[in-house]
């Protein structure tokens, strides 16, 4: 195993997985994706990373909500989601971005393509513009709007 996964198994706990599957049975991952197998869950990511350095690389990085059920139900105290938003941060330094969407106007990581595709297809938004800016971005814009509002309005209100 590299040196930079090795730390990021110390850091997270993942050397004490006893592979008992509880992450894999509370993940919401199942309820959302009509793939959900062992690849994309938990247990198989944990698996593969210790398996293959191209682990960066892998599309399967990228289906995690990053809600934290897993981490709540181990019994053994494994921090999957921080290291899973490690894995992915280190994927992104690496310029593997085929599988995220940045925001159109910073130009910063958003969120994977699966779940903002989900979300999309989930709220008919289509290629609207709203979901296709950060939530940053989003506020800022919705104050503007709210600014030039009040200014078109005049100094009476
Ligand atoms: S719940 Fe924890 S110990 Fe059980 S398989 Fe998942 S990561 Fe490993
Ligand atoms: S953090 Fe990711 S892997 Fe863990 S339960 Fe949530 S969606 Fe599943």
């Amino acid at each position: 195993m590299e040196e930079w996964l090795d730390t990021l198994y110390g850091k997270h706990g993942l050397y004490y997985c006893v592979e008992c599957g509880k992450c894999v049975a509370v993940c919401p991952m199942q309820d959302i994706f009509c793939r959900f197998d062992f690849e994309i869950s938990p247990r198989g990511i944990i698996k593969k990373a210790a398996l293959h350095s191209d682990i960066l690389k892998d599309e399967a990085l990228w289906f995690c909500l990053e809600c934290s059920a897993c981490t709540d139900a181990c019994p053994a105290g494994v921090k999957y989601r921080d290291f899973m938003n490690d894995l992915r941060s280190l994927s992104i330094e690496r310029g593997n971005i085929k599988n995220i969407y940045v925001c159109e106007i910073c130009g910063r990581y958003y969120s994977p393509r699966a779940v903002l595709t989900h979300l999309k297809d989930r709220l008919h938004y289509g290629d609207s513009d709203y979901l296709s800016i950060c939530p940053d971005c989003r506020e800022n814009s919705f104050i503007d709007t709210i600014r030039d509002t009040f200014h078109a309005s005049g100094p009476g209100l």
